[in-house]
């Protein structure tokens, strides 16, 4: 039988779970876009976006997904030929250096595989070796949402500047912000992008690229800006449809303004940072249970620093195990789970023993736990082996970090 009619859990990540306030807000007749409440209610926004990312820097907002951001930065930057270093720790950090590729920008990545966080003495000694300075930025991903390795961000600012090199520092945040701890400025970080599906709470459709005035200074002759992707006249337009370039996401903008009430001005930045630490911290626990005394299940990152808040890659062999769990927990219990990506290449039968669970966005204990005690029945309806306790160790979690 099924037991999956009721209200389904999306756990992947991204896009993630909204608020049903966030659906609610956007749920209206289509507003004025030449003048009135729309405008007021945008200029409301840009304050609280500052506040998510920890910045006074200017904010550039786009219609377009996370690959969008790539480009929108890009494109701000470079032009054909200028040289960048990309910091690589999964998927994500590989497709963002095959969008820079693809724009005639040479890319310098130093890829750290799939399972294993960026050594910052490599980097250094990258930017040492560029004795003429041609390396014109440091690209990485906060958390590589692939992998769910977090990067370090100011242990790679201390290694460039223990270079001494002048590169800028660009970070996409796009699974991470909203989740994990961010501090752009006080990183000292030049450019950061995030896009509204993740940590966001709000649906796929709107980015937002963060940039210093160095990162200004240094791309005002950038060769590849086009009109659209411009982010000066969206970061500082007189005219409201400048933000835009045309016409703006109006919906998305009301679920926005929800989502940044919840998150900035209700819980509050460092709770939304403690709450998705602590989710982590319980699916980690579940994780270390099974694979206990069974080397088929394990976390894909083994060093508790260096795993994100957001979201965690996970081995469950011998494959098609993950495959077969995840199946089951949608059909029979109403849960998605995501899939592994980028663990194994597509069409390898090894694809199918890794998998991720997310917990980014709308998230609470209680939805943690269920997804974890619906993965425990779904390994032993399939006679998954697995250790013992793990739902024991994640009510464990819950109950030490909720307190009394
Ligand atoms: C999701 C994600 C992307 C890609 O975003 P899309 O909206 O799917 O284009 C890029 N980088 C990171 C780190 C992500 O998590």
């Amino acid at each position: 039988m099924t037991l999956a009619q009721g209200r389904p859990y999306l756990a992947i990540p991204g896009p993630s779970v909204m608020p049903d306030r966030v659906l609610q807000a956007m749920h209206r007749a289509a507003p004025n876009i030449y003048a009135g409440a729309l405008h007021d209610m945008v200029a409301s926004l840009w304050p609280d976006l500052r506040v998510v990312a920890g910045t006074t820097a200017n904010v550039a907002a786009y219609i377009g997904n996370g690959h969008a951001l790539w480009e929108a930065v890009n494109s701000n930057l470079f032009s054909r030929g200028d040289k960048v270093l990309l910091v690589a720790t999964g998927a994500f950090g590989l497709g963002w250096t095959a969008s820079l590729l693809a724009m005639g920008v040479q890319v310098e990545c130093l890829d750290f595989g799939r399972s294993t966080p960026a050594d910052m003495g490599r980097v250094e000694a990258a930017l040492r070796a560029d004795r003429a300075h041609e390396i014109r930025a440091v690209l990485t991903t906060h958390v590589d949402t692939a992998s769910s390795i977090r990067t370090d961000i100011p242990a790679l600012r201390a290694a460039m500047d223990a270079a001494g090199h002048p590169a800028l520092l660009a970070v996409d945040c796009i699974a991470s912000l909203g989740c994990d701890e961010y501090r752009m400025d006080d990183w000292g970080v030049d450019v950061t992008i995030a896009a509204s599906q993740k940590g966001l709470m709000v649906p796929p459709g709107m980015g937002f690229v963060w940039f210093s005035e160095k990162a200004r200074a240094a791309g005002r002759n950038a060769g590849l800006r086009t009109p659209y992707w411009d982010w000066t006249p969206r970061a500082d337009g007189a005219e409201f449809w400048q933000l835009w370039h045309g016409t703006a996401p109006t919906h998305h903008l009301y679920g926005l303004r929800e989502a940044l009430t919840m998150l900035v001005h209700e819980e509050g930045m460092p709770a939304v940072w403690a709450r998705h630490a602590a989710l982590a911290r319980t699916v980690w626990a579940a994780f270390d249970s099974w694979g206990a005394g069974n080397a088929e299940i394990a976390l894909n990152v083994a060093d508790p620093a260096f795993r994100s808040h957001a979201v965690t890659a996970a081995r469950i062999g011998p494959a098609p195990n993950a495959t077969r769990l995840r199946d089951w927990c949608e059909t029979r219990a109403g849960l998605t789970l995501g899939i592994g990506l980028g663990m194994a290449p597509p069409g390898d039968p090894a694809y199918h023993g890794f998998l991720r669970v997310a917990h980014m966005g709308h998230v609470s204990a209680h939805m943690t736990l269920g997804v974890l005690a619906t993965m425990e029945a779904a390994m032993l309806a399939l006679d998954i082996p697995h250790g013992p306790g793990a739902l024991a160790a994640a009510a464990g979690v819950v109950a030490r970090a909720a307190g009394a």
